[in-house]
């Protein structure tokens, strides 16, 4: 189902690449992050092109709940602790420095998006916590303070409460900051060269190459997927329920592990997060709408939807240089579902660093960084990965075709070989190849959303196996 921005926002159509062209900064990628960065660029005068692969914010931005704040979750404290005060100060004020420059875009270009201003929540059951992070982030410089109450429907030790962030309406936003860009659209970059990127429409010649394209798809060099993973999550907007004022996010180990927030009439209700491609059991709608019922016996649900997000290893997002054999690519990547501002840091950092200044907060953000806090999670990833190699190798499918029920896809034997099948409501059989064309780990079914997900790195497959999103670059169509 469409997300309620999808629902109420539509933006112009543009046409695919037609032959080849030559630029000074080609970026892959038309979702949050590639548009506030080709504008970025376009306004500090450089001859800027962007190239998407489907439609501007067709990926995860579309799919949001885009929150405006410097509060990510409950993370000044490990940060504080794991890189020291230095890095969690610019990662601090690299956000709020973001939160600033929307909204100061919004009111000089007189942007009609919903932007409002709120006051940011983390909620959970740990007051002695919450009450560290409050002190942490505000002697970051942060808007920060213990609550005690909460205005949710449900008991908590109390909340940090960030003072004046905000919300807004992302594709209206987005509608009105690519008025002025150059963006082809239906043009995925297939293969990318030093300074070329080659499409099936044509190529781009560039002096600077941005990867904005969600998950980074060019695995050697960079190693993005030794270093992040993908997370999904799922909402349910509702009518007729109580606005609850803020916004709301919980802390690890809360025992409601939701979100809220309000737009227009409506409550945002998010929740069932899970590492993408782990979801076999499904549910996650249904859980939210059994919540739902109990906390507002009256609402309605008006749309459901969900997305996912980059995970990285040490919890900071990698904005800055490719790789250092790659001096002239860029990437913006690893959001950890905090893309709204960090696409905004993306914008900014990368703008001063391709046009040759000095940026205050790039050091905490550079890919360039590994240390051993990173190693850790590297080697988890890699552990990842391993099981989902071994599992294509040698699970057995509990599973046959004929037990599947219609509407439902599942893991089975289909004329000796195991493949991925999708059973129709007329019984009719879709076998899809269960190896993920990105790097091979096995496929899972995701029953909420009736696709096929890689639970290494993230990629996702629609119920006949159409690429539905990245790293993976093609379907994955099982031989006829
Ligand atoms: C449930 C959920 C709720 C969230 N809520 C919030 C929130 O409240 N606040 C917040 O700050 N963040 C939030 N986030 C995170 C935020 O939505 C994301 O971080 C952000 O939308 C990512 O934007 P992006 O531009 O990096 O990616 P995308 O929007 O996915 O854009 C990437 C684009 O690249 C294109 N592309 C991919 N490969 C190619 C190729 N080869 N060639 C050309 N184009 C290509 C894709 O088609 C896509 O359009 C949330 C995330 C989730 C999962």
């Amino acid at each position: 189902m469409d997300s309620i921005w999808s629902q109420t926002c539509q933006i112009k159509e543009r046409s695919p690449l037609s032959g080849d062209l030559e630029t000074e900064v080609a970026v892959i990628g038309a979702g949050m992050a590639g548009v506030l960065i080709a504008s970025a660029l376009q306004e500090a005068g450089k001859r800027v092109v962007v190239l998407e692969a489907d439609r501007i914010a067709s990926g995860q931005t579309r799919n949001t709940t885009a929150k405006l704040t410097s509060q990510h979750g409950m993370i000044y404290r490990k940060l504080t602790d794991t890189l020291g005060k230095k890095m969690a100060r610019q990662y601090a004020m690299a956000n709020e420095a973001a939160l600033a420059e929307v909204r100061h875009m919004v009111a000089e270009r007189m942007i009609d998006c919903d932007l409002e201003a709120q006051d940011a929540y983390v909620y959970g059951d740990d007051a002695d916590k919450l009450r560290s992070e409050a002190e942490c982030a505000a002697a970051l410089g942060l808007p920060a303070s213990f609550v005690e109450t909460t205005a949710l429907p449900f008991p908590t030790a109390g909340a940090v409460r960030f003072e004046g962030q905000a919300q807004f309406h992302p594709l209206k936003f987005l509608k009105a900051m690519v008025e002025p860009l150059t963006i082809f659209e239906h043009t995925r970059v297939q293969e990318v060269e030093e300074h070329r990127l080659i499409t099936e429409h044509g190529t781009v010649t560039a002096e600077k190459i941005v990867f904005a394209c969600h998950y980074p798809f060019v695995n050697f060099p960079g190693l993005y997927f030794a270093r992040m993973h993908q997370e999904r999550s799922y909402v349910l907007a509702l009518e007729n329920a109580p606005m609850i004022d803020g916004m709301w996010v919980f802390a690890d180990g809360a025992s409601n592990p939701y979100s809220f927030r309000t737009w227009n009439h409506l409550l945002l209700l998010g929740g069932g997060g899970h590492r993408c491609g782990e979801n076999s059991a499904g549910g996650r709608y249904d859980e939210l709408r059994r919540k739902a019922r109990e906390w507002f016996p009256e609402s309605r649900e008006a749309a459901h939807w969900s997305a996912q997000d980059c995970m990285p290893a040490e919890s900071v997002p990698y904005i800055g240089r490719y790789a250092a054999s790659r001096p002239n690519w860029y990437v913006a990547t690893g959001f950890q579902k905090w893309g709204m501002t960090t696409s905004m840091v993306s914008a900014m950092l990368l703008r001063d660093l391709i046009c040759g200044r000095e940026n205050p907060y790039a050091e905490v953000f550079d890919p360039g960084r590994l240390d051993m806090e990173t190693i850790p999670g590297v080697l988890e990833e890699s552990g990842q990965a391993v099981k989902g190699h071994t599992k294509r190798l040698f699970q057995i499918p509990a599973e046959t075709a004929e037990k599947l029920q219609p509407g439902h896809g599942g893991i089975v034997f289909l004329d000796g070989e195991k493949v991925g099948v999708y059973k129709d409501e007329d019984g009719t059989i879709y076998p899809v190849d269960l190896k993920c064309p990105h790097l091979g780990c096995q496929l899972e079914w995701n029953p909420d959303e009736k696709s096929w997900d890689c639970p290494c790195h993230g990629s996702r497959f629609d119920r006949y196996g159409a690429l539905i999103s990245g790293p993976a670059q093609t379907g994955t169509h099982a031989e006829p």
